[in-house]
C-alpha cells in the first residue's frame, strides 16, 4: 500500500527540472487596482495563454489573471509530449455533433501540433522543439490496435506519415527489450513546456496583452460588463473566459462537479553520458505506452531521462515518490539503475469523465474550456483558438466542442474520487489482459 501525501505547492513553481531550467523567471506584476479591458483570462497555463495571446493577435484588448505564476500549474509541469488528436473515440459522439462535427474534430487534432510549430518559428521561442514520437506496444493486441490506428490516420486524411514499427525496427527510436513494436510518427514531438509557455506569455506582452501575476481571482460577477475580483483588484470586460482547469478549485461549482484533479508525478535523472542516452533513445523521440495508467517518457535537450506516469486518482503522490517512480522507470531500462535522480514533482491533469475538452459558456460573456484528462499540451492551443475565433464571432469550431455532453460526477468531490478509481481499476483490468 502506497502512502500518499499532498502534493509540495508554493506560490512559486514546483521542484521541477523546467522551473530550474526555465529560460527567465516571470515577474509580472499583481493586480492591484480596477481596470478595464475587452477580455479577461482567467489562469495562466497554456490555455489561458494562448486564448489571450490568440485574442491579442486579432487586435484585443486582453489581461490574463495568474493565481500564482505563469505556467504554475500542469502547464509546466507535463511530460512534454505534443500529441495529436483532440480527445478519446470523438465518433461516440456523433448523434450530438453529427459527421461533419466528428470531421471537424480530426482536423483540430492535425492543425492543434501545427500551432505550436508556428508559436515557435514566429516568436522565436526556445523550448527544446524536437518532431519524433513513438507509441510503444506491451502486449500483442496492441500492435494491432496500432495497425488499426495507423489505418484510421489515413482515412480521416492525416496527411502525416505513421509507420508500424516490428521489435527490431523499434530499437532504432526506443531501445526497451520491454517493448513487442511501436508506430512512430514524426508529426508529434517534445518540448520543454515551461519555456513554451512563458515564451508564448511574453509573446503576449509584446503585442500589448496585460499579465498578473500571483492575482488569484476569487469572484466572478457576471452581467452586462462581467467584473472579475482578485484579492486586490478588479477586471470590469465585455467577456471572461476562465482556463483554470484542474486548478480552478471551487470558484465556479457547476464546472468543478465536471473535472476531477487527478495527479501525474516525472522524474528527471542527471544528464546521462551520451552514449547511454543514444543507446537508449536513439530517435531522441517522445514515447508512451497505450495503457490507460502509462509511462510516458522522454531525453530532455541536456540529455536526462525524464520518466512520468503514475496516475492517481486521490490527487496526491506517493511519500516515496523518487523511488516509486526509479522502479518504475528501470522496469523499462534497467541500464538507469544506478543514475542519480535530480528532480521529482507532480502536477494535476483535469480529468472529464468522458475524456474530451469541455468547452462552452455560462452565460453569453463568460466561456471556459476545461478537462483535456491528460492530453493537453497540443489540445490546449488548439480549443484557445477557437474560444478565440468565438469571441471574434467565428463560432462554428467552438460550438462542436460545447455540443458535446459534459457530464457532472455524481456526488460531488467525495465521490468522484472513488468512482474514478473504480474505473481506473477496470481499465487496469483491461491493461492486464
Ligand atoms: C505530470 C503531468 C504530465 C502531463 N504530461 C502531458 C504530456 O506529456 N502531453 C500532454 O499532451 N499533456 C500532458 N499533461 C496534461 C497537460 O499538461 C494539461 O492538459 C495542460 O497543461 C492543461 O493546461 P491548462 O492551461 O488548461 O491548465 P493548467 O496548466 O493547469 O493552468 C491552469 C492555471 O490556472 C490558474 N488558476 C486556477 N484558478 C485560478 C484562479 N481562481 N485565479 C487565477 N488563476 C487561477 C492556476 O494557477 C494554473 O496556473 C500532463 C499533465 C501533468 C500534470
Amino acid at each position: 500500500m502506497l502512502g500518499l501525501r499532498k502534493l509540495r505547492e508554493s506560490n512559486e513553481h514546483t521542484t521541477s527540472y523546467y522551473a530550474a531550467s526555465a529560460n527567465w523567471q516571470t515577474h509580472y506584476p499583481r493586480l492591484e487596482e480596477e481596470i478595464s479591458c475587452d477580455v479577461v483570462v482567467v489562469g495562466g497555463g497554456f490555455t489561458g495563454v494562448n486564448t489571450a495571446l490568440e485574442l491579442a493577435e486579432r487586435g484585443f484588448d486582453v489581461v490574463l489573471l495568474e493565481a500564482r505564476r505563469i505556467s504554475w500549474g500542469a502547464s509546466g509541469r507535463n511530460g512534454g509530449q505534443i500529441i495529436g488528436g483532440i480527445g478519446q473515440d470523438p465518433e461516440r459522439f456523433v448523434k450530438h455533433i453529427g459527421e461533419d462535427g466528428v470531421k471537424t474534430i480530426h482536423q483540430m487534432g492535425i492543425e492543434a501540433r501545427d500551432i505550436i510549430r508556428d508559436r515557435v518559428q514566429t516568436y522565436d521561442i526556445q523550448c527544446d522543439l524536437k518532431w519524433g514520437y513513438c507509441d510503444v506496444a506491451l502486449k500483442p493486441r496492441h500492435m494491432k490496435d496500432f495497425a488499426a490506428w495507423q489505418a484510421f490516420e489515413k482515412q480521416i486524411g492525416n496527411p502525416h506519415t505513421y509507420s508500424l514499427l516490428d521489435k527490431d525496427e523499434l530499437k532504432q527510436f526506443v531501445n526497451s527489450e520491454k517493448y513487442l513494436g511501436g508506430l512512430h510518427n514524426e508529426s508529434n514531438g517534445h518540448i520543454q513546456p515551461l519555456n513554451l509557455c512563458i515564451g508564448e506569455a511574453r509573446a503576449l506582452e509584446g503585442l500589448g496583452g496585460r499579465i498578473f501575476e500571483q492575482s488569484l481571482v476569487t469572484e466572478v460577477i457576471p452581467g452586462d460588463q462581467p467584473r472579475v475580483k482578485t484579492e486586490h483588484g478588479c477586471v470590469k470586460a465585455r467577456q471572461v473566459v476562465l482556463a483554470g482547469n484542474a486548478y480552478l478549485g471551487g470558484l465556479i461549482a457547476k464546472l468543478s462537479k465536471r473535472v476531477l484533479p487527478c495527479s501525474s508525478s516525472v522524474i528527471a535523472t542527471s544528464p546521462l553520458p551520451d552514449e547511454l542516452a543514444k543507446k537508449l533513445v536513439p530517435g531522441d523521440v517522445a514515447v508512451c505506452d497505450p495503457r490507460a495508467a502509462l509511462d510516458y517518457f522522454r531525453l530532455s535537450a541536456d540529455k536526462r531521462m525524464l520518466f512520468g506516469g503514475l496516475a492517481n486518482y486521490t490527487g496526491m503522490e506517493p511519500s516515496n515518490l523518487e523511488s516509486v517512480m526509479r522502479k518504475k522507470m528501470i522496469a523499462i531500462f534497467p541500464e538507469l539503475n544506478n543514475v542519480s535522480i535530480d528532480y521529482a514533482w507532480s502536477g494535476w491533469i483535469g480529468i472529464g469523465l468522458n475524456r474530451m475538452p469541455q468547452l462552452g459558456r455560462l452565460s453569453d460573456n463568460i466561456a471556459y474550456i476545461q478537462a483535456y484528462s491528460g492530453h493537453g499540451v497540443a489540445p490546449t492551443h488548439m480549443m484557445a483558438r477557437i474560444t478565440a475565433e468565438m469571441i471574434a464571432k467565428e463560432t462554428t469550431r467552438f460550438d462542436v466542442m460545447a455540443k458535446l455532453p459534459q457530464v457532472t460526477f455524481p456526488g460531488g468531490q467525495l465521490f468522484r474520487m472513488p468512482m474514478l478509481a473504480a474505473g481506473m481499476a477496470y481499465y487496469k483490468a483491461l491493461d492486464a489482459l
